[in-house]
C-alpha cells in the first residue's frame, strides 16, 4: 500500500462534516500519513486516504504478507490465534447459546468461527484474504465467504450474532458496514466489535498511527457509530491494559440519533497530548509487552512441537481454554474406553451430556446477570432443570400455570420487561397465559436436553403498556 496514487479527502464519518484539526503527518514508520481529529466528536481518522480500489487489492493479496510474512498460518500462529479466539469467546460467553447462527467478519484463519462450532453454534466467516479463506474452508471445513464486508452481499436477517475483531479501523466506510451488518442480523441479534483504543497508552507515542488503520475510535466514538447505525448498546469495555475496546450491541430499530459529542474532542486531545515518550518508558507497558512476547514465543514453540496437524493443534488449544477441565477429562476417558469397552464408554458419554447441561444452566445464569439493567424480571416456569436459577437476583420461580398469571400480574409495571424461561416440553402449559397477558416484551429461552435456543427473541403479546 506504499506510494498510493489515488488519495481522497473525506468528512468525519460520524458528523458528516469537515471540522478537523491535524494531529500528525507521519505513520509509525516515519512515512507520510496525515491524521486528523474531528473537533465535533473526537473521531481520529486518516485524511486524505487511499481510494477504496487501492485498499481492496491490498487486503485481498498483500495484507497478511505485510503482517506476518506468510500466506497460510504457521503452527505458532495457530497456537496464538487459538488463545486469542478462546479469550474472545470467554468475553461473550454469557451471550452465546447452542444452535445460534454466527458470522465472524474478517475471519482470518477461521479460529473464531471454529471455536463457535466447538461451542455448538453454527459458526461461519467472511474473509477477504484468499489464502486464509482457503485454509479455513479446506483444512477446518468451515463455511467462509470470500470478500470484504464493504462489497459482500450477505444474507439478510439471518444471524443471531455477528463478531468483528480488529476490522472496523481498516474500513473505508465503517458506518455503511455497520448498517449492512445490522440488516444481516435477526431482530435482537448481537453485534460484537473490538478495535484498538484511540486513548491507549500501550504503545510509544511515535508508534500509535498505523498506515492500515483509517479510523481510530475511543469508547465514545465507537458507541456513537453503533447507535447511529441503529444498534442499542449492551456493554462497552476496555481490555485490562486499556489497549482495546470491546462493544456489544443489540439490533433494534432506533432512529439512530447523533448524540452531542463535543466533550469527547477534549477527552481525546487530552489523551493524545498527555501521552509522552518519557511517560511511556516510565510506565509498565513496554516491559510487560516484552516479557509477554518472550513467554509467548517459548510456549508456542513447545506446544507446536508436539502436534502435527493444523486442525488438531487448533482444537486442542481451544478446548484447553474453553471447555471446563472436568469435561476435558471425561472426554479423554470416553475416547480411551470406546475402543474396548463400548458399553462403558456409552455410560460415560451420558454422564458427559449431564455435565454439559449443568454448564449451560451456568451460561443462562451469566446471561441473566449480564442482561439485567433494573427493568428486567426473569420468570422461570416449570423449570426443574432451571430451579437453580431462582437464586439469581431478579429471577422469580413460578411452578404452576395458575401461579404464573398471578406472578406476572404482581410484577407488571410500565417499563418492566418480563422474560419467561421455559423448557420446551412445558411450553404448551403456559401458551394461553402468554397469549392473554399484556406483556410489553417477552423473551423465551427454550431448553431441551442439553441444547437450548431462543424460541422467540422478542415478541409483543396483547396490548402494549
Ligand atoms: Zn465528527
Amino acid at each position: 500500500m506504499r506510494g498510493e496514487k489515488y488519495m481522497e479527502f473525506i468528512p468525519c464519518e460520524i458528523c458528516g462534516v469537515t471540522d478537523e484539526r491535524e494531529l500528525s503527518t507521519r505513520d509509525r514508520d516515519g512515512e507520510y500519513l496525515r491524521t486528523v481529529i474531528c473537533k465535533r466528536c473526537g473521531l481520529v481518522y486518516t485524511n486524505p486516504r487511499p481510494e477504496i480500489s487501492e485498499l481492496r487489492e491490498y487486503y485481498e493479496h498483500s495484507y497478511r504478507l505485510d503482517y506476518k510474512g506468510v500466506r497460510q498460518p504457521k503452527k505458532k500462529h495457530i497456537v496464538r490465534a487459538a488463545k486469542v479466539a478462546a479469550e474472545r469467546l470467554q468475553e461473550i460467553r454469557g451471550y452465546i447459546f447452542q444452535g445460534m447462527k454466527s458470522l465472524d467478519i474478517g475471519s482470518g484463519g477461521g479460529e473464531v468461527a471454529y471455536a463457535m462450532q466447538l461451542m455448538g453454534l453454527e459458526g461461519s466467516g467472511l474473509e477477504p484474504n484468499e489464502g486464509y479463506a482457503d485454509y479455513a474452508r479446506n483444512v477446518l471445513r468451515l463455511p467462509i465467504y470470500s470478500g470484504c464486508i464493504e462489497n459482500a452481499s450477505l444474507p439478510q436477517v439471518s444471524y443471531d450474532i455477528i463478531t468483528m475483531y480488529h476490522v472496523i479501523e481498516h474500513l473505508h466506510g465503517p458506518l455503511k458496514a455497520l448498517r449492512s451488518l445490522h440488516s444481516s442480523l435477526k431482530t435482537d441479534g448481537l453485534f460484537v466489535v473490538e478495535c484498538p483504543n484511540a486513548e491507549s497508552r500501550c504503545q510509544a507515542p511515535s508508534h500509535r498511527l498505523h498506515r492500515a488503520h483509517l479510523y481510530n475510535f475511543n469508547m465514545t466514538t465507537l458507541q456513537a457509530l453503533g447507535e447511529i447505525a441503529g444498534f442499542h448498546t449492551v456493554r462497552m469495555s476496555l481490555s485490562s491494559d486499556g489497549g482495546n475496546i470491546t462493544a456489544i450491541f443489540r439490533k433494534t430499530y432506533s432512529a439512530g440519533v447523533l448524540p452531542d459529542l463535543t466533550h469527547n474532542y477534549q477527552v481525546v486531545m487530552k489523551a493524545w497530548e498527555g501521552h509522552s515518550k518519557m511517560g511511556y518508558y516510565l510506565s509498565k507497558h513496554p516491559y510487560r509487552r516484552f516479557t509477554a512476547k518472550a513467554l509467548r514465543i517459548m510456549k508456542e514453540g513447545i506446544v507446536a512441537l508436539f502436534t502435527r496437524k493444523g486442525e488438531t493443534l487448533l482444537r486442542k488449544n481451544l478446548e484447553k481454554h474453553l471447555l471446563p477441565p472436568s469435561t476435558q477429562k471425561q472426554r479423554r476417558w470416553s475416547y480411551g474406553l470406546a475402543g474396548t469397552f463400548a458399553g462403558i464408554a456409552l455410560f460415560i458419554s451420558s454422564l458427559w451430556s449431564i455435565s454439559s447441561l449443568m454448564d449451560h444452566s451456568e451460561e443462562i445464569r451469566t446471561f441473566i446477570e449480564r442482561h439485567q439493567d433494573g427493568n428486567d424480571v426473569f420468570i422461570v416456569v416449570h423449570g426443574n432443570s432451571l430451579k437453580g436459577l431462582s437464586q439469581v437476583p431478579g429471577v422469580v420461580l413460578s411452578q404452576h400455570k395458575k401461579e404464573l398469571k398471578t406472578t406476572i400480574a404482581g410484577i407488571m409495571r410500565p417499563n418492566v420487561d418480563i422474560h419467561l424461561l421455559v423448557e420446551d416440553d412445558h411450553l404448551h402449559h403456559i401458551k394461553e397465559t402468554i397469549e392473554t397477558a399484556s406483556l410489553k416484551t417477552m423473551k423465551i429461552i427454550s431448553v431441551r436436553g442439553n441444547a437450548y435456543h431462543f424460541l422467540t427473541t422478542e415478541t409483543h403479546y396483547g396490548p402494549k403498556l
